[in-house]
């Protein structure tokens, strides 16, 4: 199929799949998908000094947690290197390119000299007419040499349609005959890249404007190899709040997906975000399903300005960006309940605490608690870290609930393990009977309910806020209760 979309992937192994690149791979599997084309994955191992099979699978569990499907590949660059090698010697023999033996001394004292003379830096063209017998002599005396690209010296220049961008244009003056291959041999990536896209019939270049001023010297190869130019999209780049471009060495691991799978962030919570960082679908939307996304995604409202990506390293309330934590939220908070409980079930197992029993006769139990709680969650993690309590006797007491509702009343120590023992003795332990002898009590004791009711909550769940505490009350049950309230003293004296 001639009009068939095939667009593509292709990762340089170097490292963990950061959201940038997980970027990329979203938005150009979201144009197949919604084409019913094809998303190749290529990984561009050619620069073998730094890619690493680390790396590879990185990325492939990334896009795979992701949920990120591809329907070609992997293929790896470097198994085509007999093909770029004989896309440069067509070139060559086609007079499109030439050998070049000026050495590394000469085009760095020529490029000083440009510099100096606050001359644009370009190369001088000193190789491009060489005669055969020159050349000849060069290669019977062993002089090294690269190949570049002749650019065309005539009037005029090269351009495409950017489908975010729109028309960008070059003169052929302001090209450099550029290197297409080493001097060892090795093909460059402008050239590879290239070689693969044709080979692998590419239709659309969706990728960061960090290759804009590839493109075209891409597209002089495209032309100069005889196949058809696809059509380029290029996307803002990703900086953090002060503008500079994210990185690992930066910002850490926060800027890998990794890291979001191992914090207790749901892959479509992702999938939604990144979408969103540079893409917009012209309203203020922001939770989007998969099949919205599909409907509302184009090229076009992809962003021309630079995306931000809302992390501040310095400042500990922000574990990333709160836009992602919102739409995590909404998505743990409205997510079916029995998936939720697949992924609650490992959080739970990781941390030592998760029971046979939540799958069997506290099947029912487990879930509501979940439901519960769920309400204030905003990661996976929060089940055992701020929900502890609801699963283990050995959480910790947030230190807000631990000053405020306990310490604050010193009479709760005494308080708190009297009204155990009212709790000991109901016959019904429902939220409305619990709300009852709780409120008798505070009567009782001629203070505001609120002051045992909020020292019941810290003691109870550690939290300084929760679900409606008789709620709570029925939902841990008459023996729990009973036992921590009675244990009060434990945190009085930390
Ligand atoms: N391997 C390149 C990169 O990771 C691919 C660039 C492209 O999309 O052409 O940046």
């Amino acid at each position: 199929m001639a009009n068939e979309v095939r667009v593509r992937f292709p990762p340089s192994p170097t490292g963990y799949l950061h959201i940038g690149g997980a970027r990329t791979a979203i938005l150009n599997w979201l144009y197949a998908r919604q084409h019913n084309g094809k998303l190749i994955l290529r990984i561009e191992d050619t620069d073998t000094g730094r890619s690493t099979e680390e790396s590879i699978q990185g990325i492939i569990d990334g896009l795979n947690w992701l949920g990120i499907d591809w329907d070609e590949g992997p293929y790896f660059q470097t198994d085509f290197t007999a093909e770029h090698q004989a896309a440069a010697q067509k070139l060559l023999a086609a007079g499109k390119a030439y050998k070049c033996f000026c050495t590394k001394e000469a085009l760095d004292s020529k490029r000083e000299a440009a510099m100096v003379a606050k001359q644009e830096v370009r190369y001088d063209g000193t190789c491009r007419h060489l005669t055969p017998e020159e050349i000849a002599t060069f290669e019977a005396t062993g002089t090294p040499s690269v190949v570049r690209f002749k650019v065309p010296e005539r009037q005029g220049g090269v351009g495409y349609d950017d489908q975010v961008l729109g028309r960008i244009e070059q003169q052929y003056s302001e090209i450099s005959d550029f290197v297409i291959v080493r001097s060892n041999s090795k093909p460059l990536y402008l050239l590879c890249n290239v070689v693969d896209d044709i080979r692998d019939r590419i239709s659309h270049i969706i990728r960061g404007q960090d290759h804009k001023d590839n493109t075209n010297r891409q597209i002089l190869l495209y032309e100069a190899l005889g196949a058809p130019v696809p059509i380029f999209a290029h996307m803002p780049l990703t900086l953090d709040t002060k503008r500079a471009k994210i990185s690992k060495r930066s910002h850490g691991e926060i800027v890998s997906v990794q890291w979001y799978r191992d914090h207790g962030f749901l892959p479509w919570a992702m999938v939604n975000f990144l979408c969103l960082l540079g893409w917009s679908a012209g309203d203020d939307r922001e939770i989007f399903s998969k099949e919205e996304l599909l409907t509302a995604f184009s090229l076009d409202r992809i962003n021309k300005s630079n995306a931000i990506f809302n992390y501040k390293k310095d400042d500990p309330k922000f574990i990333t960006d709160p836009k992602l934590l919102t739409i995590n939220a909404h998505y743990l908070r409205t997510m079916d309940l029995e998936e939720l409980a697949r992924l609650v079930k490992k959080e739970l197992a990781a941390a030592g605490i998760w029971q046979a029993a939540y799958e069997g006769e506290q099947r029912e139990w487990f879930l509501k608690t979940l439901d519960m709680t769920r309400e204030r969650f905003y990661t996976l993690k929060d089940f055992v870290t701020q929900g502890r309590a609801w699963f283990a006797d050995d959480f910790e007491m947030c230190p807000q609930a631990l000053k405020k509702n306990l310490l604050k009343h010193a009479e709760l120590q005494e308080w708190l393990p009297e009204l155990a023992g009212r709790m000991a003795a109901m016959a019904n332990f429902t939220a409305e009977e619990t709300e009852k002898v709780a409120r008798d009590f505070a009567e009782e004791k001629q203070t505001k309910p609120g002051i045992p009711i909020n020292g019941c909550r810290a003691v109870l769940t550690g939290q300084i806020k929760g679900p409606s505490m008789f709620e709570v009350f029925e939902h841990l049950g008459k023996e729990t209760v009973v036992r921590r309230l009675r244990e009060t003293g434990k945190w009085f004296a930390k």
